[in-house]
């Protein structure tokens, strides 16, 4: 079916969503990085950019949270520019674990395979991957351009939370090294844990998000800057992959009420690609038992269900200016 949405409808849908889900509680702050535990709990945002560029604001958009897991996506595309999907695949992989973010057996279970670059160990992984090898400097310019480039607009470091994920990272240095015995990093295993806690403590806001996703949904192209960031070959693999494990172990409850591919990140902050239309985000600090943030999951959802939108509804969609 052909479905023609006007811009007015799209502006709306927004507003409404982000009424309704400001009033929602529950949900914790993370608490296993310290720096996370004290952010303010009420802070809510939520952004929409489409694919013309036009931008769409409603509440924190401009406050910079702690990126986290988010940041797996960027640096899974820039291994996929550097070595092609097909070598993240052989190197890393493509399959959902059905197992918490970051979890020592899913390493186990996968057989020595990190299984995607969108959980911990994955992400450590295709650090490890990112060009030029061996110099941190450099890898992490490489990093940060391509998130500024995904944006249109420079993330920033927050130093308070690299500080306090590196001195309680203790996890995280386990799988660091368990990929290490499987052959499964490919740099110096601490510079690619540190490369990994840094890329996580990137200050970012929704409003940068939205068009990160939407730079996906628009084929690699951004939509504010004009910039192609990456080959439009790309698009379907990391959408594929934000699909299958963007939540972790509810990432098919997630997939099947909301119908868009999302990746989210303790930090609060989720990242949805709807392919052709949109990039969506939505960011608050309280999160549910598998950290992922409970108003920026509602707000989402809630804007999906008013527009009837949904990647297996098999619509065409257009969207018109009113
Ligand atoms: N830096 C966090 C960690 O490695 C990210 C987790 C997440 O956002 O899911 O534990």
């Amino acid at each position: 079916m052909e479905k023609v949405i006007k811009l007015s409808q799209i502006k709306n849908a927004a507003q409404e969503a982000y009424n309704e889900a400001k009033g929602i509680t529950g949900g914790k702050n993370a608490n296993y990085i310290p720096y996370l535990a004290n952010i303010d709990s009420n802070l809510f945002g939520l952004s929409v950019t489409l694919l013309d560029g036009t931008c769409i604001n409603f509440g924190d958009t401009e406050y910079k949270f702690g990126i986290e897991s988010v940041s797996k996506v960027p640096t899974a595309i820039l291994a996929m520019i550097q070595h092609t999907p097909e070598g993240v695949l052989e190197k890393i992989g493509a399959d959902a674990t059905g197992l918490p973010f970051n979890s020592i057996f899913a390493l186990l279970l996968e057989n020595d395979h990190p299984s995607t670059p969108l959980v911990n160990a994955g992400a450590i992984s295709a650090c490890s991957m990112v060009a030029p090898q061996g110099d941190s400097e450099d890898k992490w310019n490489a990093i940060v351009k391509n998130i500024t480039e995904l944006c249109g607009s420079a993330p920033q470091l927050i130093d308070e939370l690299y500080m306090s994920e590196t001195a309680t990272n203790f996890n995280n240095h386990a799988i660091a090294w368990l990929l290490k015995n499987y052959n499964r990093i490919y740099d110096d295993v601490d510079m690619s844990l540190d490369l990994y806690t840094r890329q996580c403590s990137l200050g970012i806001t929704s409003s940068q998000l939205a068009i990160m996703g939407a730079t996906i949904a628009n084929k690699g192209l951004n939509p504010v800057t004009k910039l192609q960031v990456f080959d439009e070959a790309i698009a379907p693999k990391i959408t594929s992959m934000i699909a299958s494990v963007g939540f972790y172990q509810h990432t098919g409850d997630w997939l099947y009420t909301s119908g868009i591919p999302a990746k989210t990140g303790v930090g609060g902050g989720v990242m949805g690609v709807m392919p052709g239309l949109f990039g969506i985000a939505a960011f608050a600090p309280p999160l549910d038992d598998a950290g992922n943030s409970v108003k920026a999951q509602a707000a989402i959802k809630a804007f999906m269900n008013k527009l009837e939108l949904g990647i297996f509804k098999g619509d065409t969609v257009k969207i018109i200016n009113d």
